[in-house]
């Protein structure tokens, strides 16, 4: 809190009274630190993959390039850390444009069941040889207003974490519970946790518990927090339990459609 103190004068220079402005800035100021620390981690993650691609082109261009044993493995570097900023650079609009409000979610009434189904079959065909992901969906219909690309994006990045951050062979279950003014979602994995005190610092942005691992694995350290923003622009929840070793399942709700919307009959 800071406090602005002005005396007041009348013409004559007599004292007439004081004038005290208090202000809270503490917000303020917490919200200008934020800034400053996420413009440093922009540059810090956008620094690592230059610097990285920049020795290997370096290498490159002094000789590297005539050696048919290494220049293949040395441009699949840099395309890799090509992609890396890419990715990067996208998830950093998604969110910058999140932040200016331009939510532009495009709702619909959407069934989840088979909705939820769809996501996870792509999941099947695509990636997974040695995970299996368990459904517990319900069978009845169940009816939500949701931006499908966006609730898409969400579950891929979650179920996408469920694979990288557990062992081979560990299961993956999807389930959906309907309660009485919303639907809980959780996937759960058998992975290796996150610490209790780790767990709501997941959904910031750039927080990673392992560094070096997630980046291991291509990520950005922005997919929870972007999931984070696509849940609540939906009125919803999203949160994470977990144990140490044994797992960890990230939760999330979206409201039961229950009035119907103005104009629709
Ligand atoms: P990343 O691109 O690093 O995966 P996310 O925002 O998706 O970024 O996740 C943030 C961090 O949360 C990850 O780096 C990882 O440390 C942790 N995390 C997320 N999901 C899981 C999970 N299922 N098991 C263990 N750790 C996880």
């Amino acid at each position: 809190i800071k406090a602005n103190f002005s005396v007041v004068q009348d013409e004559f220079e007599h004292f007439n009274g004081l004038i005290t402005v208090i202000s809270d800035v503490t917000e303020q100021e917490k919200v200008e630190q934020e800034r400053r620390e996420f413009v440093s981690n922009v540059s810090h993650e956008l620094r690592t993959p230059l610097t990285t691609m920049r020795s290997y082109l370096e290498a490159l261009t002094e000789g590297a390039w005539k050696d048919e044993s290494i220049a293949p493995q040395f441009l699949e570097v840099t395309q890799n850390e090509t992609e890396r900023m890419i990715r990067l650079v996208n998830d950093l609009l998604q969110l910058s444009k999140m932040d200016h409000k331009e939510k532009a979610m495009y709702k619909e009434r959407v069934n989840i069941v088979p909705f939820f189904h769809h996501i996870i079959d792509r999941f099947e065909m695509n990636k997974l040889e040695t995970i299996g992901i368990d459904r517990k969906i319900p069978r009845e219909s169940i009816f939500i207003w949701l931006d499908k690309d966006k609730i898409t994006q969400v579950v891929d990045n979650i179920i996408s974490n469920a694979i990288k951050y557990s062992p081979e062979g560990g299961n993956i279950t999807f389930q959906v519970i309907k309660e009485k003014q919303r639907v809980r979602i959780s996937i759960s994995d058998q992975g290796l946790g996150i610490e209790r005190e780790k767990l709501d610092k997941i959904f910031d942005r750039f927080y990673r518990v392992d560094k070096a691992r997630s980046r291991e694995l291509g990520g950005t350290g922005l997919g929870l927090a972007i999931s984070k923003e696509i849940i609540d622009a939906h009125h919803g929840h999203i949160w994470a339990s977990s144990k140490e070793g044994q797992g960890t399942t990230i939760f999330f709700t979206l409201p039961l459609t229950t009035r119907k919307r103005g104009g629709e009959k």
